[in-house]
């Protein structure tokens, strides 16, 4: 399912500019106390992508407030980092992924292309299958979903739902673009009540 465009440079640099094009918005929005917002970007170690992913791919992008007394740092929507997870969204998502399916990857298998441990991805399935259900992203959310089907399990769902095209990095935009509401703080809370 497309695991090798996750080994291209030049797949991550196409992300960058997503995420430059997702700052560039929130930037326009301004602070909520009516201030400037200014590049606050910051650098991070990120697992999971290729060897040779080069620096600034590894830029997360930041805003902060000018204006004296407020200063208010705020991260914006990202296709590439999930809060503070230490490996990349997509690859958070894929190695899940490929555990389901009609032909499930073995854990071994993972481990070797993701290079995270087999506990780190059974955490990234509880993830997909037990939290991200429960969010409050989620129960509003899957109504926007392309050809939905409640059958399968998510995120195979969710694969299914985004992986339709002939271009792969169409199919992972679309989906990295629903996705990144998650990837802010509090994105990932959960829905109270139902
Ligand atoms: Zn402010």
């Amino acid at each position: 399912m497309h695991g090798d465009l996750l080994r291209d440079v030049a797949f991550w640099r196409f992300l960058l500019d997503l995420d430059r094009e997702l700052a560039q918005s929130a930037r326009k929005d301004g602070c909520l106390c009516g201030g400037h917002l200014h590049a606050g970007n910051y650098f991070r170690n990120p697992r999971g992508g290729p060897d040779d992913l080069p620096k600034e791919c590894c830029l997360r992008l930041s805003l902060c407030c000018g204006r004296e007394g407020c200063r208010k740092r705020l991260t914006p929507p990202s296709v590439r980092f999930l809060g503070p997870k230490v490996y990349l969204l997509p690859v958070i998502f894929l190695a899940a992924a490929m555990r389901q399916g009609p032909s499930p990857r073995a854990m071994r298998e993972l481990s070797t292309l993701f290079g995270a441990d087999r506990r780190t991805i059974a955490r990234w399935q509880v993830l997909w299958q037990e939290h991200f259900p429960q969010t409050r992203f989620w129960k509003v959310e899957r109504a926007r979903l392309p050809h939905p089907n409640e059958a399968l399990l998510l995120p195979r769902a969710l694969v299914v739902a985004f992986f339709t095209s002939h271009n792969p990095r169409d199919d992972w935009e679309r989906l990295l673009r629903f996705l990144s509401p998650i990837t802010i703080a509090g994105g990932l809370t959960v829905a109270i009540g139902r």
